[in-house]
């Protein structure tokens, strides 16, 4: 590991002060996933900046949505009352996800930033565009079972590994910044991570030294209706080949007043599947209407030599998962 400067500021506009002066900086939350890397040598900063303490409530805000703290430890965002009740498919989503000891360990703003799981990222023997850029990319000649099949480009062809980021993107989350001398804005999650393009590494929308401080969630119509399906190749502790949020809000004559879907597995970025969304309202909620859904979504799918599975293998998931949350009983929902 390389040697770096510890520093735990009182505040996040502490944190983000010495971001400022330290651009060779990295905020430290869970330390799940940077320690990793750094102990690999990947990522080398030269300052850490502490921001576990910060950021650590959930609250209500006007209008009846949420606002999740950046630093809420994963576990105590799923098992949280109002997340249990309000907003179900981020429980389902972030239990799926790791193990328990990661969970009470990983951060919300962590989870939202950690990195690609592509194997070649993590060799330091291969070529890797997001590591050192214009080296190539070894995964394109690689083994590519787990690498994306929508959004993908000559330069990088690696998914967005979060769980939770995929439920957060189907409740249409936005995610509060806060920047050097006090900025504030706000970004729709969907907006914060990005398609590798030539760029791919550049990861996000942040700016340099920004610091995340909570996640806010609008009131959820979708409560009743949605669950986070997750197909991995061991039951625990491993990531996604695909997963599915899915959430459906029914009109009284039983058609379908919104569907709300996002993928995770099969792309640099939790997938907004915003084709399929548009075909699906003022449906009926049928079997081959989910399915048409889903094949104009996956239309866009380029699969990479190990990875065609991954299009029928969603598609699946994306039909059955609307389906069950169809023939839920509003009552037992
Ligand atoms: C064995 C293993 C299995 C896993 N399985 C899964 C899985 O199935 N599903 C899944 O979703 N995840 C999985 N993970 C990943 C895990 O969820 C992440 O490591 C964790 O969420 C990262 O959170 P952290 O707080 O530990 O972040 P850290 O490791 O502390 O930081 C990660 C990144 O986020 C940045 N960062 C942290 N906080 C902020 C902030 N507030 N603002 C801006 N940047 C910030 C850091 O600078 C760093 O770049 C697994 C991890 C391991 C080790
Ligand atoms: S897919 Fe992306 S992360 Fe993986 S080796 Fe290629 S450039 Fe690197």
């Amino acid at each position: 590991m390389t040697p770096f400067r510890y520093e735990k500021p009182a505040d996040t506009a502490g944190a983000v002060e010495i971001s400022r002066r330290a651009p060779a900086a990295r905020y430290l939350a869970g330390g799940t996933n940077l320690v990793d890397l750094m102990r690999e040598t990947i990522e080398r900063p030269e300052t850490l900046v502490d921001v576990s303490h910060l950021s650590g409530e959930i609250r209500d805000i006007d209008g009846g949505g949420l606002r999740i703290g950046a630093g809420v430890k994963n576990t105590a965002v799923a098992a949280h009352r109002s997340v249990r009740e309000r907003y179900p498919l981020l429980t389902q989503a972030i239990l799926s996800g790791a193990s328990a000891q990661i969970r009470n360990m990983a951060s919300v703003g962590g989870n939202i930033m950690q990195r690609t799981r592509c194997l070649y990222f993590y060799d330091d023997a291969s070529r890797c565009n997001k590591r050192e850029p214009g080296a190539g990319c070894d995964a394109l000649q690689g083994f590519t079972r787990n690498h994306a099949i929508l959004g993908g480009s000559a330069s990088c062809v690696a998914t967005h590994p979060s769980d939770m980021c995929v439920a957060l993107a189907a409740l249409d989350a936005s995610v509060q910044l806060e920047g050097p001398r006090g900025a504030r804005r706000s970004l729709n999650l969907t907006d914060l991570h990005r398609l590798p393009g030539n760029t791919p590494e550049i990861e996000t929308g942040l700016q340099p030294g920004e610091l995340i401080t909570a996640v806010e969630l609008h009131p959820n119509r979708f409560a009743n209706r949605c669950s986070y399906r997750k197909v991995r190749d061991r039951a625990s502790f491993a990531f996604a080949l695909v997963s599915v949020a899915a959430a459906l809000d029914l009109a009284d004559d039983g058609s379908i007043r919104e569907a709300r879907l996002a993928l995770g597995g099969v792309a640099h970025k939790p997938w907004r599947a915003r084709t399929a969304e548009a075909l699906l309202a003022g449906k009926q909620p049928a079997e081959t209407q989910f399915r048409q859904a889903a094949d104009a979504e996956l239309s866009a799918a380029r699969p990479l030599p190990h990875n065609a599975f991954k299009i029928e293998l969603v598609k699946r998931v994306i039909v059955s998962s609307f389906v069950a949350l169809a023939q839920r009983k509003e009552a037992s929902a």
